[in-house]
């Protein structure tokens, strides 16, 4: 297997291991490709751009307006820099320094991650509330709604809340809370599509930003996201984040994005320009997301299916069980469990030989340390999937 890495002295891999960032992220489909390909042959005005990305992903999500982040972290930083700074000018050229301003976002503990990084990038304090006792063995109830609500005060600008399976309380009520005290939520969603109608799931909840990534399912371009919500924190993004080198006399971004009668002047260049999302990454997103929206990858899924079955197939072996399993929707998975009392090699040993040989193979790190293997099909074909069996079959002997 020879790829266009070789040119750069850099080893070919397989990646089995789903839209991990790590190893790249999704593959993007060809018309991907050929859409970024065909917008790098053209100029274009970026504010014009997101103007028109704002319109489509507000068709797409029935938020009030949409931005193209380079990544849901960018996104949830850029969305946080909104909510502390609004359209104050003064207070977007402070940023990240926020002493005297509201800053505090209110974080249940068990939301807690490394993504929150993000939030606290912008200049917020996080507050956490609630308390790790199921995880501590020392009691049974999760964080509760009346705790975000006991922990505003003064300096409380909004509440942050990531998404997930069985994230708790509920977000319908941490909403609930949000609108009582008249704040803004921001809602981390990176890995929540498919399924479809989470696009517009969180934004018909009441949630006032959601971030989702467009390198992982959506199979956009890696460095990019989608961040959708009310039209003055997306005014305030498109602020914070566009390349502000202009004469106020001769600015004319789309109205619907950046409302300039409004505005006394024109920011500098704000905390998020370092986050600058290309025009190719731009139309690649918007390429991906219709794609998406049009069920273009929902025939997808039975093919992976096919080629984790010949994979799962083709390992005849007692001390080891194979299992594929089937979300309602989005791709199939396998997992190859070890009998860790027959078997002489463990599911890390099995994963380090896998990455270490040629072409690595990276497979998913979730169940390794219980001695399950994963096996996420998103970046195969027939190809890889033959070399991947091959190459499973020699290691697990
Ligand atoms: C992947 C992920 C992110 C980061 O998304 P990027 O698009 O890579 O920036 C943030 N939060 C969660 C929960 C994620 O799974």
């Amino acid at each position: 297997m020879s790829t266009i890495y070789d040119k750069f002295g850099v080893r070919p891999i397989i990646n089995v291991s789903g839209a991990s960032t790590r190893v790249g992220g999704a593959l993007m489909p060809a018309e991907v490709i050929e859409s970024m390909r065909e917008a790098a042959t053209e100029s274009v005005s970026m504010s014009e751009l997101q103007g028109a990305a704002s319109r489509y992903i507000s068709e797409v999500t029935g938020a009030e307006a949409g931005y193209v982040t380079s990544g849901a972290s960018a996104g949830l930083t850029l969305g946080t820099a909104a909510i502390i700074a609004g359209c104050d000018l003064g207070k977007i050229e402070s940023l990240p320094r926020t002493d005297g301003f509201k800053n505090q976002l209110i974080i249940s503990r068990e939301h807690r991650n490394g993504y929150d990084h993000a939030a606290r990038l912008a200049g917020a304090i996080l507050v956490e509330v609630g308390m790790n006792e199921i995880t501590a063995n020392a009691g049974v109830r999760r964080t509760e709604a009346w705790e975000y609500e006991a922990a505003i005060n003064d300096s409380t600008v909004g509440i942050y809340y990531s998404q997930g399976p069985d994230s708790h309380p509920p977000l319908e009520d941490v909403i609930n809370v949000a609108k009582k005290n008249n704040l803004p939520i921001i809602v981390d969603a990176a890995g929540e599509l498919p399924p479809k109608e989470n696009l517009r799931r969180f934004i018909d909840m009441g949630a006032d930003l959601v971030a989702f990534s467009g390198g992982k399912s959506l199979r956009g371009p890696q460095s990019t996201g989608i961040l959708c919500g009310k039209k003055h924190l997306i005014t305030s993004v498109a602020l914070q984040n566009l390349d502000m080198d202009e004469f106020f006399e001769i600015w004319n971004p789309p109205s619907d994005l950046i409302p300039k009668d409004t505005l006394p002047g024109i920011p500098r260049h704000g905390i998020g320009r370092g986050f600058k999302v290309s025009k190719e990454n731009v139309i690649g997103l918007l390429t991906a997301l219709k794609l998406f929206v049009e069920d273009a990858y929902v025939s997808t899924y039975g093919e992976q299916r096919q080629f984790l079955e010949y994979i799962s197939s083709s390992i005849d072996d007692e001390t080891i069980n194979t299992k594929i399993h089937e979300p309602i929707e989005g791709s199939p998975i396998l997992t190859i469990s070890i009998n860790l009392n027959l078997h002489k090699k463990s599911a890390f040993d099995i994963s380090n030989e896998l990455k270490n040989g040629s072409p690595g193979i990276f497979v998913q790190e979730v169940g390794l340390e219980q001695g399950v293997i994963t096996i996420h099909p998103l970046n195969l074909n027939e190809e890889r999937t033959k070399l991947v069996t091959e190459r499973i079959l020699k290691v697990i002997q």
